[in-house]
């Protein structure tokens, strides 16, 4: 009897396992696309864990308590590490991070777009636009600084600004968001300008929202800057002056031009924490990483009307200022610039409440450059398991688009 049952259930086991096998198959021969339709990819410049912590301080400080309140990005659900070492520094700088996480290539700091030995490499939006996709590169600082422009740019110089946005109509990117253009008329400042000759090329420059809105219908290639860098370079750390076009209503900007009709990649940037926190000041950087989480939640309302085609990805370059809460102030890090505090906006605190803050929660800096610590990343949608865990920032390409091995 008992040979009997065996021999009846093992067949019926076999065919279970030949079951599953095709299906592992499928999976692996491409039957079954892992690309998201949809990629968004947020990037928070010097944006670490402590960073993070201190946001979400201010967020349960503003409500009399300590604790228990999150930025909307944390509350994605899967979550990891990175690893952000350059090809030549534990301490990564923006652009070679920038490199390594659009394209898969760890180089050196200060490069951009090239490897170690100078050569071009290739990008995930770049493959990306070949297949279809639109692209969209967005940041709250330069369309030409490291992090958008390790993205179309290659030079063995991260400030070779204006070079860099020369080599911007090769992409054929539909859609770029920023400040505006560092060197806009080159180095010397005795070059054609930055605008007149992206506009040669076939890209419309608008300045501000109504330019924009504009020229969005018949225009297949785009750039919107802030008004009030027309025809010039922007140099300054960008503070909160309402004119501006948020980086929510950048990216609210860009899906209404993309629609979704058609595969996109999104690439967007919060810049400024970097600024802010080169600066050691803490409350407008956490003001910059509030304005950041409202557009990861822009993507997250698009998210939510097609939630099987679409991967938001929520991560870092590098940490900055190495910030700590809980810092002892007999100890040595650096004191709060209150001088500088005092004249950024904050929220409505006054300067009390600021100090308040700030000493309740013991936030301290100790470097005004970049650390080498390992940053969070938080994921949603398809594909997003694949940012569960410890990964380096060479992995994210590959990661973004589901590919089972290679960079
Ligand atoms: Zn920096």
């Amino acid at each position: 009897m008992k040979k009997f049952v065996n021999a009846a259930i093992r067949p019926t086991a076999a065919l279970l396992m030949a079951a599953c096998m095709s299906a592992v198959l499928a999976g692996c021969s491409g039957k079954e696309d892992p690309r998201p339709k949809y990629i968004f990819y947020f990037l928070g410049d010097g944006m670490g864990n402590s960073q993070i912590a201190a946001a979400e301080s201010y967020l349960s400080y503003k409500q009399g308590k300590f604790g228990g309140e999150q930025l909307f990005f944390t509350t994605l659900p899967c979550t990891g590490f990175v690893s952000t070492y350059s090809a030549d520094h534990q301490v990564t700088c923006s652009s070679a991070a920038a490199t390594a996480f659009s394209s898969g290539v760890k180089t050196n700091n200060g490069y951009i777009g090239v490897d170690p030995d100078g050569r071009p490499v290739r990008t995930v939006s770049m493959d990306l636009h070949d297949e279809g996709y639109k692209i969209g590169i967005m940041s709250s600082v330069a369309v030409n600084h490291a992090t958008p422009g390790a993205y179309y740019g290659h030079n063995l110089s991260r400030r070779n600004y204006y070079e860099i946005s020369m080599d911007l109509p090769a992409s054929g990117y539909e859609f770029f968001g920023g400040l505006g253009f560092l060197e806009f008329y080159g180095k010397a400042g005795d070059k054609e300008s930055t605008s007149a000759v992206l506009e040669r090329a076939g890209y419309k420059v608008c300045y501000g929202e109504k330019e924009f809105r504009d020229n969005m219908d018949d225009c297949g290639h785009i750039i919107l800057c802030q008004d009030r860098y027309r025809d010039k370079s922007t140099g300054d750390i960008p503070l909160t002056d309402s004119t501006y076009v948020t980086l929510a209503e950048m990216l609210k900007l860009n899906l209404e031009y993309f629609g979704d009709d058609k595969p996109f990649f999104i690439m967007c940037e919060g810049g400024e924490i970097d600024s802010y926190a080169h600066a050691n000041e803490v409350m407008p950087m956490v003001q910059a990483i509030l304005r950041f989480d409202d557009a990861v939640k822009v993507a997250y309302d698009f998210y939510l009307k097609h939630p099987d085609e679409t991967l938001i990805v929520v991560t870092a370059d590098h940490e900055t200022g190495g910030i700590t809460i809980g810092a002892g102030f007999d100890q040595s890090y650096a004191p709060q610039k209150w001088d500088v505090l005092e004249s950024r906006r904050t929220d409505g605190m006054t300067a009390e409440e600021k100090r308040g803050f700030e000493w309740e929660n013991g936030i301290g800096w100790t470097t005004g450059g970049h650390t080498g610590a390992p940053v969070p990343v938080f994921a949603t949608g398809k594909g997003a398991e694949r940012f569960i865990g410890r990964i380096d920032n060479t992995d994210i390409p590959s990661k973004l688009v589901g590919k089972t091995s290679g960079k």
